[in-house]
């Protein structure tokens, strides 16, 4: 175990030394400058921050007062052009983690703790009610949830990992009320096949896809397995850019999609969807500048590298990412 006792005596995380010196050499170069503030922090869980987000199905009012008077805020409300009324998320100022909450039949979850950054695919998607959403790698469901917030959609989650869909499903009967469980269909196909199984279905799609994941490799608890990630990780690409080409085939004209990674890696961001944009004719990219700018107060971006897409890098008091987010148009 990488689990060592702390000045209090809690079991502290332990930094796998094989995978900072990785992302040392690989993030110095394409981050520059800003690489060193973003290793303090993703080195530092005591700085890590978590924001709540509330569940509309069984609204949290004590909590919400409760928040306020400990000085939480809530984020982008009213800031972005679209921003659903039905999402709540608060903010805390410093460090703070409120306890997660048990699964327990019949009683649905009242908030769900997340990486504030996670919220940027999802309002990206800029889901209405009724729209066919596909979430293309779903489990453990986070993005479902939040995407559940935002509008009542005809919904497809798949997620290829049967253990990890049962989870999925899991999520999904904590938050969402039973009848609206009942219509969301959960799939557990290899997304890589879904574009020829469902051409052209779909308003919105969301690939929200496997990488490298810096936050928890560099936490890994076994040193062996996390040094084979790092020849490993040279495969993702192929894989997130198959599951976008299915996504695309399984995207009606017209429809949005939603690409995003919690990786700062740039072979698994823009350059996956750079490729994407240089072979397929079919699809174009939308700009989301506007959208970092309204969300400078609370996030970091990447400064340079990022010719499509944003990339929110975890900084001081702003501990929120690794997540990149590009989206495209059929
Ligand atoms: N969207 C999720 C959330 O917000 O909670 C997190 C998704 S996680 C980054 C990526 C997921 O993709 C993993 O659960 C993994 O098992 C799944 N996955 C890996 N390969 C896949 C494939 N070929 N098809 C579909 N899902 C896949």
């Amino acid at each position: 175990t990488r689990l060592k006792a702390n000045s209090e005596g809690k079991l502290a995380k332990q930094i796998c030394k094989v995978v900072l010196d990785h992302f040392e050499k690989q993030y110095s170069k394409e981050l520059g400058d800003a690489w060193s503030t973003t290793r303090n922090i993703l080195t530092s869980p005591s700085c890590w921050q978590y924001a709540v987000l509330f569940n509309r199905f069984n609204y949290p009012f004590e909590l919400e007062k409760d928040l306020l008077s400990k000085g939480y805020y809530t984020l982008f409300q009213g800031s972005l052009p679209y921003y659903p009324e039905s999402m709540k998320c608060y903010l805390s100022r410093t460090p703070d983690r409120m306890p997660s909450q048990r699964h327990q039949m019949r009683n649905l979850k009242k908030y769900y703790l997340l990486n504030a950054a996670s919220l940027l695919p999802v309002l990206a998607l800029e889901l209405r009610d009724g729209e066919k959403v596909l979430d293309l790698c779903a489990a453990p469901g986070g993005k479902s949830v939040a995407l559940l917030q935002c509008a009542y959609p005809g919904y497809l989650c798949n997620e290829f990992d049967s253990l990890r869909s049962r989870w999925l499903r899991q999520t999904l009967e904590s938050f969402i009320p039973q009848p609206l469980v009942n219509v969301i269909k959960v799939s557990e196909l290899d997304g890589r096949e879904v574009g020829d199984a469902q051409p052209e279905t779909f308003d919105k799609v969301l690939v929200d896809a496997p990488c490298s994941n810096d936050r928890s490799w560099l936490f890994s608890s076994d040193s062996q397995k996390a040094a084979c990630r790092v020849s490993q990780r040279r495969k993702l690409p192929i894989l997130q850019k198959e599951l976008l080409r299915s996504a695309i085939k399984a995207l009606r004209p017209g429809g949005l999609l939603v690409y995003s990674t919690c990786t700062l890696s740039k072979a698994e961001n823009q350059d996956v969807i750079s490729e994407i944009l240089n072979s397929c004719s079919n699809i174009v990219p939308v700009d989301i500048k506007g959208m970092a700018r309204t969300c400078s107060p609370d996030f970091t971006f990447a400064p340079t590298g990022q010719e499509c897409g944003l990339l929110v890098i975890p900084d001081k008091g702003k501990a929120w990412g690794p997540m990149y987010v590009a989206k495209l148009q059929k």
